[in-house]
C-alpha cells in the first residue's frame, strides 16, 4: 500500500516509511493512497476471530506487501498479551440500545494503549531491518505520554522524550510517565502549558537538520500507524453486535480527531455503520464546525475532560482531505488559511458529505458531573469524564431521531474512571480504585527532568541523554 499526503506534495511511499516519519514533509497527514474495501461476506467471515486475528486481517491490506497478515496478527497478539481483559476491547451492554466498548483494558488504562503497544512493535521490527535509531518526540497533555513511555521503554533502538506541562496533568497521569524510568525513556516537565510543549515539538519537527541527525519520529495521533490500529475495535465491537447484517452507530469522545477517524475509516472499508457521533467538551470546535460549516479557533478552556481540551484537532485535516474530493493542493489552500486566520468555511456541497455520516454534541462539566452521577446510579456503571460526554451525546443522539432506536450506539469508553478520581469522585462521592496491576503506581520511584519552554533546551537534552544513532 502506498501512502500520500493530504497536502498534496510528498509521497507516494510505503507503510514502513510513514509510519517512521509520522508527519508528512509538506506539513500535511499521511493517508492510504485509496481504502481497502471488505466485501459484505467477507466481513462476516471475521466473526469468530481472536482480537489479534481480526487485528492482522484488517491491518493486512495497509501493509500489503510489506508485513503479512500472520506477522500483524503475531505484533497484535504480542502487543495485547498484557492486557487485563481477554476479550482485549470488551463491549459491555448498558442497557436495550447502548453499549459501551471498553477501551481502557491496557497498561495505561486509556485507549491509547491499543495503539501505542502496536506501534512500538512496528518500529522495532522497521527500526531492525533498517539497522537505525530513532528518537520518539511528543507532547501529551496526559494519555498520550504515558502510552508512548510505557510502550517504548527498553527497547533499544528507540530514545522516547515526552514533554508535558508542569503541574497541569493529573497525578495519575504525571506517576505513570516519570514511574517509567529505564534507560532511553524521558518524562519531561516543560515549565508552560500544553500548547507551549506542542510548538516545541513542531519547532523541532521543522528544524530539518536535527529532524534528520537524531532520526526524529512522533508517535502522537498525527501518525498513520497510530490510528489503523484503532480500526479494529470498530470492527470487533460491531460484530458483536450482528455486523454486517446489523447496522451500528458509535459515539467518539474526541480531542484531536483520531480515535473518530479511525472510525471513518472502519465506514470507508466497508463496515455499515448508520453515524458516527463526534463528543465534545466545552470546547466546542467540533460542534460548532458541524452546526455552521466554519472551523474558527477561540481559546481552550479546561474542563474535567482534559484529553479533549484542544483548540485545533490535527486529525481534522484528514477529513478534510476526503470531503474535499482527495485534492491536496485545495486542502493545502485551505489550513494555511486556517493558520493564518484562525477560520475557514466549506461550501455547502461539502459540509452535506459531512452531514451525511457525522453529529455532533457538546456536554460542559456540570453535564459531565450529571452524566457520570446518573449512569452510576441508574445503570450500575461508573464511567470516566471523557466516556461520560460520550455516553450522553449517544443519549441524546436516540432521544432526537439522530440515529433510530433500531439502530444500538456503541459509546466509546475512553478511559478507567481511577486515571480521572477527583471528577468522579465528585459525581459519585466514591473514589474509584485502580485496578490492581497499577494499585502500587503512586509509591513507584520517579525519574524526571524539568526545562524551560524553549526549543534550544529540549535540543542540548536530546542530543544529551540520547544513546546512540
Ligand atoms: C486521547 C483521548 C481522547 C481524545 O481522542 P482523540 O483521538 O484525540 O480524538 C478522549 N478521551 C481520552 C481518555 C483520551 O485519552
Amino acid at each position: 500500500m502506498d501512502y500520500i499526503s493530504t497536502r498534496g506534495q510528498d509521497g507516494p511511499l510505503g507503510f514502513e516509511q510513514a509510519l517512521l516519519s509520522g508527519l508528512a514533509r509538506d506539513g500535511g497527514l499521511y493517508l492510504p493512497v485509496e481504502w481497502p474495501r471488505f466485501s459484505k461476506a467477507e466481513i462476516a467471515a471475521m466473526k469468530g476471530l481472536s482480537y489479534a486475528e481480526l487485528a492482522g486481517r484488517i491491518m493486512a491490506p495497509f501493509c500489503d506487501g510489506e508485513i503479512s497478515e500472520a506477522e500483524l496478527t503475531a505484533m497484535a497478539a504480542d502487543a495485547y498479551a498484557g492486557f487485563d481483559d481477554p476479550a482485549i476491547a470488551p463491549l459491555v451492554k448498558l442497557n436495550d440500545d447502548i453499549h459501551i466498548l471498553e477501551l481502557f483494558h491496557g497498561p495505561t488504562i486509556a485507549f491509547k494503549d491499543y495503539a501505542m503497544q502496536f506501534l512500538a512493535r512496528a518500529f522495532d521490527r522497521a527500526l531492525a531491518k533498517q539497522q537505525k535509531h530513532a528518537v520518539i518526540l511528543g507532547a501529551t497533555s496526559g494519555d498520550t505520554g504515558s502510552a508512548a513511555l510505557e510502550a517504548f521503554q527498553g527497547r533499544d533502538a528507540v530514545d522516547v522524550f515526552i514533554l508535558f506541562p508542569d503541574g497541569r496533568v493529573s497525578p495519575v497521569q504525571q506517576r505513570q510517565m516519570t514511574s517509567v524510568t529505564a534507560d532511553g525513556a524521558f518524562a519531561v516537565s516543560v515549565k508552560g502549558d500544553f500548547d507551549d510543549c506542542q510548538a516545541l515539538v513542531k519547532t523541532l519537527f521543522n528544524d530539518h537538520q536535527f529532524r534528520d541527525q537524531v532520526g526524529l519520529s512522533a508517535v502522537n495521533s498525527i501518525n498513520w500507524a497510530r490510528l489503523m490500529p484503532q480500526i479494529v475495535y470498530y470492527f470487533s465491537s460491531a460484530l458483536a453486535l450482528g455486523a454486517p447484517d446489523q447496522k451500528v452507530a458509535f459515539s467518539v469522545p474526541t480531542g484531536n480527531f483520531g480515535n473518530v477517524f479511525a472510525g471513518y475509516a472502519a465506514v470507508q472499508m466497508g463496515l455499515p455503520v448508520e453515524r458516527l457521533i463526534v463528543a465534545s467538551n466545552q470546547n466546542d470546535i467540533l460542534p460548532r464546525f458541524f452546526e455552521a460549516g466554519t472551523m474558527a479557533r477561540e481559546t481552550v478552556v479546561p474542563s474535567l475532560s482534559p484529553s479533549m481540551d484542544i483548540q485545533v484537532s490535527s486529525n481534522f485535516e484528514r477529513l478534510l482531505f476526503e470531503l474535499l474530493g482527495r485534492d491536496g493542493a485545495k486542502t493545502a489552500a485551505v489550513m494555511q488559511d486556517f493558520a493564518a486566520s484562525g477560520h475557514f468555511t466549506l461550501d455547502a456541497d461539502v459540509m452535506e458529505r459531512a452531514y451525511a455520516l457525522f453529529s455532533a454534541y457538546r456536554l460542559d462539566d456540570a453535564g459531565t458531573v450529571a452524566e457520570i452521577a446518573t449512569t452510576a446510579k441508574n445503570d450500575g456503571m461508573v464511567l470516566d469524564p471523557h466516556s461520560a460526554v460520550g455516553l450522553s451525546a449517544a443519549r441524546r443522539a436516540h432521544a432526537d431521531g439522530t440515529v433510530p432506536k433500531d439502530v444500538p450506539i456503541i459509546s466509546l469508553a475512553c478511559a478507567h474512571p481511577a486515571k480521572f478520581e477527583s471528577a468522579v469522585e465528585t459525581a459519585t462521592g466514591q473514589k474509584p480504585v485502580l485496578p490492581p496491576h497499577m494499585a502500587d503506581l503512586m509509591t513507584r520511584p520517579e525519574k524526571m527532568q524539568t526545562i524551560d519552554a524553549n526549543a534550544d533546551a529540549v535540543k542540548s537534552l536530546v542530543l544529551a541523554r540520547k544513546r546512540s544513532g
